[in-house]
């Protein structure tokens, strides 16, 4: 079996470390098992949330959605994507349209081969991270800015991920991209499943793709760790 992992809201709170007991229980559970991990963060990031004791034992590691891949603590291959002027333009009026009014610093971030763009600023702290979270949910704005972007420029690709902000890539260079080399059977653990959201492209992808298959779409890191104690 192999097991590929969302981090953000799936082995960690969002955002934040990895929570101590369940990486102590995470590390021998993945001692005789293949494990991936993919997400839309960088290497830096990464290392901070899961630490650096798990991140050398996986298998293979997909940052930025799998545009940038790491195999034993190495950078196998990566891809470009740089911003470009209408798009930043296109986000700049976002920054102007949208009704959500605390703001931090940093909304767009080049990452290898991924774009990540947010109203609030990264800077922001966890309680406004909360509060815009809670508020997208109703306001929608992610959601609507990922339709304008796809609709603007057809050869690029948007989705919501984490609590704040989009990802922004290459059509098709999102998480499915790394079914393409991780064989079957496949079980995924992923908290942002639902269409829009940044796991959905892996889910559809093996909803239509692939036979041997499951996937685990939890509400947090708690349920990634019950679901884990049944699965020795
Ligand atoms: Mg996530």
């Amino acid at each position: 079996m192999n097991y590929i992992f969302d981090v953000d809201g799936t082995l960690t709170p969002s955002r934040l470390p990895i929570d101590k007991g369940f990486e102590a229980f995470f590390l021998s559970w993945m001692k005789d098992k293949n494990v991936y991990l993919v997400t839309g963060s960088d290497k830096d990031k990464t290392i901070e949330q899961v630490g650096e004791k798990i991140w050398n034992n996986c298998t293979r590691i997909y940052q930025s959605c799998g545009n940038a891949v790491y195999e034993s603590g190495k950078l196998i291959r990566q891809i470009e994507f740089k911003l470009d002027p209408q798009l930043e333009r296109l986000l700049d009026e976002f920054l102007l349209w949208s009704a959500w009014d605390d703001r931090y610093q940093t909304n767009i971030e080049e990452r290898i081969g991924l774009i990540n763009f947010s109203v609030v600023g990264r800077e922001c702290p966890q309680h406004v991270r909360d509060k815009y979270y809670k508020w997208d949910l109703t306001a929608q704005e992610r959601e609507t800015f990922c339709q304008v972007i796809e609709k603007k420029f057809p050869e690029i690709e948007a989705t919501v991920g984490g609590q704040i902000s989009i990802d922004i890539y290459p059509k098709g260079k999102n998480k499915s991209q790394v079914l393409e080399e991780i064989k079957t059977p496949i079980t995924f653990f992923g908290d942002k499943c639902e269409p829009g959201g940044n796991d959905y492209p892996i889910v559809e992808k093996m909803f239509y793709l692939i036979d041997d298959y499951d996937i685990c779409c939890v509400k947090g890191w708690e349920e990634t760790y019950e679901i884990l104690k049944t699965k020795k």
